[in-house]
């Protein structure tokens, strides 16, 4: 369940004239995240290390171009070809398409014996679902920690 109109959160690119930006993350590094790493190759996808040589450009808040020195990053950063946004594709290309699903704004968890409720709110209409088993990428343990309930602080979202 995803409250967005789309998956990938903090994931975001951006083409423009051909050229792709990513918006939110851009980096991995494959010295300390392997898994990542064999993810990436495992979804056929492909990396290349951040150019850091020379200098950079970038513009302040009141539209001056600053230039700096590169800065090279120890270990290594790298890129995805394509954004991250392929790794969110390649993900969500092997789930099934019903699984997904966007607008989902998910309000309440409900810890019972045997199944956990769901409230799912949105411009006021209310559902609620049961699942036998939930996974959540909230960070576990303030989801739980007030048993049975957890808000989480995004909702309303409308
Ligand atoms: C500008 C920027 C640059 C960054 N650069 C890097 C980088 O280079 N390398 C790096 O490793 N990390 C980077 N990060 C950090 C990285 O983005 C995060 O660590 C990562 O995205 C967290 O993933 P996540 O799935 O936990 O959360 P998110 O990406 O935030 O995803 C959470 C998802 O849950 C959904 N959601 C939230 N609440 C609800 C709800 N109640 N019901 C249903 N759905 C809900 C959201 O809509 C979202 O889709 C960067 C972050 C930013 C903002």
């Amino acid at each position: 369940m995803e409250a967005r109109d789309r998956v990938g959160g903090r994931i975001l690119c951006s083409s423009y004239h051909g050229y792709d930006a990513d918006l939110g993350p851009s980096w991995y590094w494959p010295a300390i995240n392997p898994g990542v790493g064999k993810l990436i190759r495992d979804l056929g996808l492909t990396g290349y290390p951040q150019y850091d040589k020379g200098y950079g450009r970038f513009q302040t808040p009141d539209g001056q171009a600053r230039t700096i020195p590169g800065y090279p990053m120890e270990p290594e950063g790298w890129r995805l070809s394509g954004g991250m946004i392929t790794l969110v594709d390649g993900l969500a290309q092997r789930l099934p398409k019903e699984v997904v699903r966007l607008h989902h704004p998910v309000c309440e968890m409900k810890r019972m014996t045997d199944h956990v409720e769901v409230r799912v709110e949105k411009a006021g209409e209310s559902a609620r679902k049961v699942s036998r088993r939930i996974r959540s990428s909230w960070p576990s343990r303030p989801v739980w920690r007030q048993p049975p309930f957890y808000l989480p602080r995004i909702c309303p979202m409308s």
